[in-house]
């Protein structure tokens, strides 16, 4: 064979989380002139696990998932990150997503490392009882590649607490009787009434509206009147939305995996969310709105927009077409690297990711603390200890950003990495 008919054109790589997190990270090292051995060590994961598993579905017949759990970064404490059910999770996915989680528990000041996983499957497709086999059996097969100081995971995109409640059930039906209840803090995001942190299901929507309110205080405006946008109305989406709305800010339009919906007048939040529950979970069709041509959503008429869903929306094909003036990063990775180039360009103020999202792991920190100490926790205390801790990450990061002339998500980076950095520096590295 000559070379000639094995040489193709190469094509276009698209790309993906992956790519944009790395760049994201190589950006920020390069400011901060990070030590290169470090910069070695962070730019891979430390540990990948993919596990094929059998079934047995309601029918009898037998189906094999693929699940992934990739942990990053273990330098600051045990793994943590959630586990999402959807078809795009893949391997470059749970690397990507397990970088940021390192970036945000570090920035975050948690005592922990980044990971991310899932299983590769539309929930949707799947009656309850398959899902609570497809879930253990999961468990099952991670065995003690997870564990309460070890990696600890915790809800994401089409997971909720019963999801977590099952993991958590697995894995200690896995350890003898007196050293079960030892091991509930293997997942956070469980249930309220076994195990789970009063208000933990609000807390990434909560910590959302914080970061914007943070900003309105900062640049002396009121959050009333204020239109927003949100696309994904999932837990993230939903809360964040609530929040706000009780703030006085008018939700205009709403996109979700099965359509999009306007209203110039305003979409009130409760009724929404009463009208997806008994909608399986859609917002589409929803009475008191317009239908919205996909495309047109994040183009939208806004001051605010709220991109709560997956990675990779906001992408230089439609960055330029935003009007809102600040973008308020509730999903993982929403907005690619060249779409936030447009961005800056024009002016608007990104709030990243790792820190406008982390209200969630905020959470879950207090919810392993309170398993592992054996105390009950009020919601109303929760909540405060949440904005406090947030707050001082906001302060951080916008004088970061003001001393060194940095982009929120570079000087949020730059102070995260920092800290592992430290942490290396002190530690060295074995042998
Ligand atoms: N899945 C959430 C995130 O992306 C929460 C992770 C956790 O609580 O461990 O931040």
């Amino acid at each position: 064979m000559t070379n000639e008919q094995t040489l193709e054109e190469p094509k276009p790589v698209k790309k993906g989380m992956l790519d944009n997190v790395l760049e994201q990270f190589n950006h920020a090292a390069d400011q901060i002139n990070l030590n290169p051995n470090v910069r070695k060590i962070l730019s891979i994961t430390n540990t990948e696990i993919v596990i094929n598993f059998p079934v047995r579905m309601d029918s009898g017949d037998v189906e094999i998932f693929t699940g992934y759990r990739v942990q990053h970064n273990n330098a600051l404490g045990p793994y943590k990150g959630g586990l999402r059910y959807h078809p795009t999770v893949d391997i470059n996915g749970a690397r990507a997503l397990a970088m940021w989680m390192t970036w945000k528990t570090s920035l975050a000041g948690l005592p922990y490392g980044g990971a991310k996983g899932g299983i590769q499957i539309d929930p949707s497709k799947y009656s309850a009882g398959e899902l609570e086999r497809i879930t253990r059996r999961f468990t099952y097969a991670l065995g003690e590649n997870i564990g309460p100081e070890h990696d600890i995971p915790a809800p994401d995109v089409n997971t909720n607490a019963q999801t977590m409640a099952w993991i958590a059930d697995t894995y200690m039906s896995t350890k003898s009787t007196s050293e079960r209840s030892k091991n509930m803090h293997v997942v956070t995001g469980k249930p309220v009434g076994s195990g789970g942190l009063e208000g933990r299901d609000r807390a990434t929507g909560f910590g959302v509206f914080l970061t914007i309110k943070f900003w309105a205080e900062k640049t002396k405006q009121s959050l009333k009147g204020k239109k927003f946008i949100v696309q994904g109305f999932g837990n993230v989406g939903y809360w964040s939305a609530h929040f706000l709305q009780n703030e006085g800010a008018i939700l205009v339009g709403v996109q979700d995996a099965f359509g999009s919906i306007q209203n110039k007048d305003g979409i009130k939040v409760e009724d929404l969310f009463n009208y997806a529950k008994s909608n399986h979970g859609s917002i589409v069709g929803f009475p008191e709105a317009k239908v919205l041509e996909g495309k047109d959503f994040f183009g939208l008429d806004c001051d605010i927009c709220i991109p709560a869903a997956l990675g990779n929306q906001i992408t230089k094909q439609n960055a330029d077409s935003i009007k809102a003036v600040l973008i308020a990063e509730g999903a993982n990775g929403p907005t690619d690297v060249e779409g936030e180039k447009i961005l800056l360009a024009k002016g608007v103020t990104i709030i990243p990711d790792i820190m406008c999202n982390s209200g969630g792991v905020i959470g879950s920190y207090f919810e392993w603390l309170q398993n592992r100490n054996g105390e009950l926790w009020q919601l109303d205390e929760i909540l405060l200890k949440i904005e406090k801790k947030l707050r001082t990450t906001f302060d951080k990061v916008t004088e970061y950003s003001e001393e060194k002339n940095l982009d929120l998500r570079t000087a949020a980076f730059c102070i995260a990495i920092e800290r592992i950095e430290k942490a290396y520096i002190l530690r060295g590295i074995f042998p």
